[in-house]
């Protein structure tokens, strides 16, 4: 039986891994489980898998959270508070896997955390490794933690990599990663009708249900550029061996190609509980919950080069793993203040990339070999990316 704890448990990831994790209650109980400030949601997944912890940011409305399971008769979960309630949970001795399902920056230091304490982490926070990049993985490496990816096209590659692979092992045999992607919403709509597209339309994905960061991401593709660095940093690969494929269908979730011409793809339906549970079982199998694929209804597969003039995103991803050191920090904090404005009626869709170019080109990039740094470049483009957008609106 592993204890688990689940950061992020009110978000997108965290319900999938709570179902899957409700379907095998003989293998794992949860431990810990911990919400921004969604405590209603919060408060039914504590009364129906009995956490030993739940965390909630806001002390408020951890007080809130604590006198509702009381009055309900729930008197064994204790309610932390804070982001240090957040690294305190991932580190506890009850805890073999955590969840990193924290979105954004936010959950960094609690995934380091787990990182460090050598607990197997199982990642879809992909802002936490983009920011932290090599100091996480030595984390890894140091701590002997085993680091199993979420994010679909990284636990295809995973799947498809030599027998007893490890994450962060360079291998060899491998000659390319083919990370594929479905394209978004705007697929096919021209630069100039991406102009206008409103919030509602850029989280409306055409196959994948996520949450309102990650759908704006995918709209502009920066999630594929952010999963771009997170390949180069999880399978120690080059930025040029990592080539992105676009393919609608969501069908195949990557591919990875060998020496010897063998290209070896994982497939399955567009469902998050299928990595999760691959992760939560590895290195064994069990049921996730999910429909078994029906390949007569899906028909055929097509694969495209992706518009890098109408997807700058992804380019600059390219050019901020290239740069190493701070820069992938730097494009991920200069985002998420875009999007985060985006989302919030501040500036267009065609701003984005602007506010990235303007703070990648502002900001002078150091090593990224220590917490500080890291968060110090974070914090730099910020706000940066904050001064710029307030001049754009
Ligand atoms: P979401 O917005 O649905 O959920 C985010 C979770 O993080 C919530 O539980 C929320 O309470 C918590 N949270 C948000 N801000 C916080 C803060 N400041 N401090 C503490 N907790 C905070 O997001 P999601 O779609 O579940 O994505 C979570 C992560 O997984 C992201 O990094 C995303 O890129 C990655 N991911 C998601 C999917 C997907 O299908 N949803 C797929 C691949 C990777
Ligand atoms: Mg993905």
């Amino acid at each position: 039986m592993k204890g688990l704890c689940v950061l992020g448990s009110t978000g997108s990831i965290g319900v999938s891994t709570l179902d899957v994790a409700g379907l095998h209650p003989d293998r794992y109980r949860v431990v810990a489980l911990t919400a921004n400030n969604n405590i209603d949601l919060l408060f039914e997944q504590c009364l129906r898998f009995k956490p030993a912890y739940a965390v909630v940011i806001d002390v408020r409305l951890a007080t809130d959270l604590r006198s509702r399971l009381l009055t309900s008769g729930n008197d064994e979960t204790e309610v932390l508070s804070g982001i240090k309630g957040l690294e305190e949970v991932s580190v506890l001795p009850d805890v073999d896997s955590v969840m990193a399902a924290i979105v954004g920056a936010a959950g960094l230091l609690p995934t380091l955390a787990a990182a460090r304490a050598g607990k197997t982490v199982l990642l879809a926070n992909k802002e936490a490794l983009v920011m932290s990049g090599p100091l996480f993985m030595s984390a890894v490496t140091e701590s002997g933690a085993d680091l199993l990816p979420i994010d679909s096209e990284h636990n295809a590659i995973f799947q498809c990599m030599p027998v007893n692979y490890h994450a962060g092992r360079r291998a060899p045999e491998v000659r390319r990663i083919m990370l594929t992607a479905s394209g978004g919403p705007f697929l096919r709509k021209g630069l100039n009708e991406l102009h206008n597209v409103t919030p509602d339309e850029a989280v409306a994905h055409p196959n994948w249900v996520m949450g309102r960061k990650i759908s704006v991401d995918s709209a502009t593709m920066m999630n594929k550029g952010l999963e771009l660095i997170e390949a180069c940093l999880l399978f120690n690969m080059p930025p040029e061996k990592v080539e992105v494929v676009i393919h609608p269908q969501s069908v195949i979730h990557s591919m990875v190609d060998y020496v010897d011409g063998t290209v070896l793809a994982q497939m399955g339906n567009p469902d998050m509980r299928i990595p999760i549970a691959h992760a939560m079982a590895w290195p064994g199998r069990f049921d996730s919950g999910a429909e078994p694929l029906d390949l007569f209804s899906v028909k055929r597969l097509d694969f495209e080069a992706p518009d890098f003039e109408r997807f700058p995103c992804l380019q600059r991803a390219y050019d901020a793993v290239r740069a190493g050191g701070t820069m992938p920090a730097i494009l991920n904090a200069a985002n998420e203040a875009a999007v985060s404005s985006f989302l919030d009626g501040g500036i267009r869709f065609t701003d984005i990339p602007d506010v990235i170019n303007h703070c990648m080109n502002a900001i002078a990039v150091s090593r990224a070999d220590t917490i500080d740094a890291v968060l110090e470049a974070d914090q730099r483009a910020r706000k940066s990316a904050e001064q710029y957008i307030a001049r754009l609106s």
